[in-house]
């Protein structure tokens, strides 16, 4: 494993194999290793590339290193009362820079985004060996290409970055989480759907297979208290809520899908009235899932290869990634959704434009090996 020191010695190492025509996959935690094909590469470990280079919590702004630890980040954000409002989880060993280039959400994404909308700026090392930023240290920025929007979901296939500069968010002074029991997943998607568009605000809300359903209410106190007053009379004709005191796995479950009985586990995006019909589609294959978003993500997982989950949330106007499964299935079904040709012409004409070697085409997404090929 190649371990540059600092950001010159990346780049370095990148200029030698663009010189070389050797391909390096990016690794922050390595805790996501186990997404997409398998691939035998050379890894470059960034995890020299730690700490804090800016916090100004006046001016809710973060400047760090891509590995300093996700967990690191959130405790430091907590000690101003402040957060991360896109909500990032991940396992101890995750890092800023690949949560961001894994360009997640939580379940509050349904009211505060995705990394991607957070992500304000970042210093990187092209697959050209360049060093090239974009964004600023502002939250207010208007001038160039939204590079961070393209960087944030980018699996470490444009480049390295070496800096993110984040927006932070004052965290909730509470947060209460209201729970419905027993609904059909068609019954929750009506409640959630209600809630979401009630002046409740709630501001994030998820049902699980077994029935129960999960609105969480947050702000200053005395609001979050008129506002979880007001929920159940505002529900009435759909469902009875009680609330929950200690919900943080019931959460965990809807986002992270932790739990669930399955080694094949897919993550479909799609309109939320549709995630009922999805799971209903597919009971045959006996799955487990969960909803997060009010439906707009869906967790499907199961013992069997479940390909018919692509084929479904295709049709109900959605996509599946292929987040985990055996190697010899990850071998073979590629990990991102089908693209239509002119989006996979387009996003390859963009890996070209800051990777023209294709040093960081590893082989982990199948699909894009199988673009270059054809134009080749
Ligand atoms: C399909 C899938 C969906 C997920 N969804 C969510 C979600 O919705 N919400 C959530 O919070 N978490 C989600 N996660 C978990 C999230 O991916 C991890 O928390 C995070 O990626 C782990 O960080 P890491 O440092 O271990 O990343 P790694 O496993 O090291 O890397 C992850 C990716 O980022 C790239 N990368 C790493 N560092 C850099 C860098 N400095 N510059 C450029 N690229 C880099 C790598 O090449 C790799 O492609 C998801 C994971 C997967 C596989």
């Amino acid at each position: 494993m190649l371990r540059p020191r600092d950001t010159e010695d990346l780049r370095e190492i990148v200029a030698a194999a663009v010189e070389k025509g050797t391909r390096l996959e990016l690794r922050g935690g390595g805790t996501r290793a186990g997404f997409g094909a398998p691939r035998d590469v050379e890894t470059l470990s960034l995890a020299a590339l730690s700490g804090v280079i800016d916090y100004d919590p006046a001016e809710l702004v973060l400047s760090l290193r891509p590995a300093t630890p996700l967990a690191e980040v959130q405790a430091l954000v907590a000690s101003e009362g402040q957060m991360l409002a896109f909500e990032p989880w991940g396992d101890a060993a995750s890092t800023i820079g690949g949560v961001v280039a894994a360009g997640v959400a939580g379940s509050r994404r349904i009211t505060a985004g995705s990394a991607r909308d957070h992500l304000l700026g970042f210093s990187a090392i092209s697959g050209r060996g360049e060093r090239f930023v974009a964004g600023a240290k502002v939250v207010k920025n208007v001038t160039g290409y939204d590079l961070p929007k393209l960087m944030a979901g980018s699996w470490g296939r444009l480049g390295a970055m070496t800096e993110l500069t984040l927006k932070v968010l004052p965290a909730p002074r509470e947060a209460v989480t209201m729970v419905a029991d027993g609904l059909s997943a068609a019954a929750a998607h009506a409640a959630m759907a209600a809630a979401l568009g009630s002046k409740a605000e709630v501001s994030a809300a998820a049902h699980l297979a077994r029935g129960l359903t999960l609105l969480r209410v947050a702000g200053f106190a005395p609001s979050v208290a008129a506002r979880c007053a007001a929920l159940p009379g505002l529900l009435a004709k759909h469902c009875e809520l009680r609330r929950v005191d200690d919900a943080d796995s019931l959460w965990a479950e809807a986002m992270t899908a932790v739990g669930l009985k399955g080694a094949v586990r897919w993550q479909v995006h799609l309109p939320p009235r549709h995630a009922p019909e999805l799971v209903e589609s597919l009971a045959s294959l006996e799955i487990d899932w969960a909803m997060d978003w009010g439906g707009a993500r869906v967790w499907i997982a199961l013992d069997n290869e479940g390909e018919d989950v692509r084929a479904q949330a295709a049709r109900l106007g959605g996509e599946a990634m292929l987040v985990s499964a055996p190697a010899a299935m990850r071998a073979r079904v590629p990990a991102l959704p089908p693209r239509a040709a002119g989006l996979i012409a387009l996003e390859q004409r963009v890996r070209r434009a800051f990777d023209p070697a294709g040093v960081f085409s590893t082989g982990r997404f199948k699909e894009d090996m199988d673009a270059d090929q054809l134009s080749a």
